[in-house]
């Protein structure tokens, strides 16, 4: 059979979805109750909810694909959850500043029937900052009537209020037509090449995740719960080590202890979802000390999701004593087992032991994260894999592997060209062999199906 048919930028993406496309995300912010998760179902087509208000519930899925003349995007709902009245306009503010952080664009929902509250000045004022362009939803504009009340919304200084109605999809077509044009063709770029490399420092409360990040910063840093919409910090850490430059992304919350140590959980979960988004590479902190929990494997599930490379840090150690070790490494063997691949590094934060060690074990799992084999290496190499173990039969014929290719690097992501489909465990077979022969510690890798009709 000739390869040549092949044509390698012709990759499907295969059933575990293996390749993440990347598309401009537009972020719609705004009060409780003023319609976005009713825009957000609009906008995506749908009739039902997408969410429940259910106030401190953990939503999981924020973002979701969206459609409009031809272009596809991601639509992200960042409300959903219910802060007391106090903490509101801090809550919208971190919305806001998370939103300028990750999307393409930004949408304000405004409640045209109530006009601009003070929360409205304070996230307008944030947002009239922003290099991301904003719109101005003016929504509940049900008729004519209220199209006055709308031109008040000038006011917030973000140019034209759009008059729509979300829940009767008033206006909405106009405004959708309005978000294509502002939205840039290709997402932002979330890694400078050649620049330091991006960290996420990751993990529940408590863990000792500030403490980390001040004995690497080599400084006690004093803790300031500022007022909301007063400053804006710079969000992330740089951070010299080893003589060379590392970024820490999305620390302003560990600086914010006061707000983040009462975390509300959907919250806690989002921040960490940015946090990924723009890192490479996952610190995920882990307190040796203390029986790993649930709220610790949410963190690692999101982790691996995200296909970021992983170091996973046992904190606390100058905690554990013999039987707490003998217990940890019962816990390691039966929660960590999703990743083999990822080495483990035990630290004390508080006394600096070992805290030196992270910085090759980091290294180690970008160069992994990174690393490419040529294609011709990696066929010879694989010929003799599936000569030695050829995939076995279902029903009828047994597939054959013709030809593979890395489609892509971070993570390493492996194409598997063949005849018919090929089981789960054969793939974690070929995964498994990858490893053995090129290394990957520290980085997940993938590994997709393309079958020949
Ligand atoms: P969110 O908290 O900002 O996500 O707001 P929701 O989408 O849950 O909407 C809050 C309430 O406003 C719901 O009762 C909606 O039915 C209502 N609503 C949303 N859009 C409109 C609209 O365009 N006109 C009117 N009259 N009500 C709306
Ligand atoms: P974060 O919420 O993950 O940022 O955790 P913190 O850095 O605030 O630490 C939580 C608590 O654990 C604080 O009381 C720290 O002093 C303590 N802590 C942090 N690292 C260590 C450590 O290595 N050993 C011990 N014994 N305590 C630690």
């Amino acid at each position: 059979s000739d390869e040549a048919d092949w044509e390698l930028s012709d990759f499907v993406i295969d059933e575990d979805g293996g390749e993440t496309e990347k598309l401009p995300v537009v972020a719609i912010v705004g009060r409780p109750n003023v319609g976005k998760s009713t825009l957000v179902n609009r906008i995506i087509g749908r009739r039902e909810a997408v969410v429940e208000d259910v106030p401190g519930v953990t939503r999981d899925r924020v973002s979701y694909p969206a459609l409009w003349n031809g272009r596809r995007f991601m639509v992200t709902d960042t409300g959903g959850w219910e802060p007391d009245a106090k903490g509101l306009q801090q809550s919208i503010s971190e919305q806001a500043e998370l939103a300028m952080r990750t999307a393409d664009l930004i949408v304000l929902v405004v409640d045209a029937t109530v006009g601009a509250t003070t929360t409205d000045e304070a996230v307008a004022r944030a947002l009239r900052r922003s290099k991301t362009p904003v719109l101005l939803a003016a929504n509940k504009v049900d008729s004519e009537r209220v199209e006055a009340d709308a031109a008040t919304l000038w006011s917030l200084g973000l140019g034209e209020p759009h008059m729509i109605s979300a829940s009767h999809g008033r206006g909405t077509a106009d405004l959708l037509d309005l978000i294509l044009e502002e939205l840039p063709e290709t997402p932002r770029e979330r890694f400078v090449a050649g620049g330091p490399r991006r960290i996420a420092l990751l993990g529940k409360p408590n863990v000792g995740k500030s403490s980390l990040l001040n004995r690497l910063a080599g400084e006690e840093r004093s803790v300031v719960d500022d007022v909301a919409g007063t400053t804006v910090d710079p969000v992330d850490e740089i951070i010299e080590l080893d003589g060379r430059l590392w970024q820490f992304v999305d620390t302003a919350g560990l600086r914010r202890k006061v707000r983040t140590a009462t975390g509300h959980e959907y919250y806690a979960s989002l921040r960490t979802r940015s946090a990924l988004d723009s890192s490479e590479l996952a610190l995920l902190l882990i307190d040796a000390s203390q029986t790993i929990t649930e709220q610790d494997l949410r963190v690692l599930s999101m982790i691996i999701d995200s296909g970021r490379a992983l170091v996973v840090v046992f904190n606390k150690w100058d905690l554990v004593d013999e039987d707490r070790r003998y217990d940890l490494d019962k816990e390691i063997d039966r929660e960590l087992a999703r990743v083999p691949w990822a080495r483990r590094i035990n630290i004390s934060a508080e006394t600096g032991r070992s805290v030196q060690k992270l910085v090759p074990v980091m290294e180690q799992a970008l160069a992994s994260w990174d690393k490419r084999v040529p294609t011709g290496r990696l066929n010879s190499w694989l010929k003799d894999i599936v000569a030695a173990n050829p995939p076995p039969a279902r029903g009828g014929r047994a597939p054959r592997v013709m030809f593979a290719t890395q489609a892509a690097t971070r993570p390493p992501t492996f194409v598997l060209f063949t005849t018919g489909f090929l089981e789960a465990g054969y793939r974690r077979f070929v995964e498994r062999k990858l490893r053995e022969e090129f290394d990957f510690t520290g980085s997940p890798v993938r590994v997709n199906v393309r079958v020949r009709e």
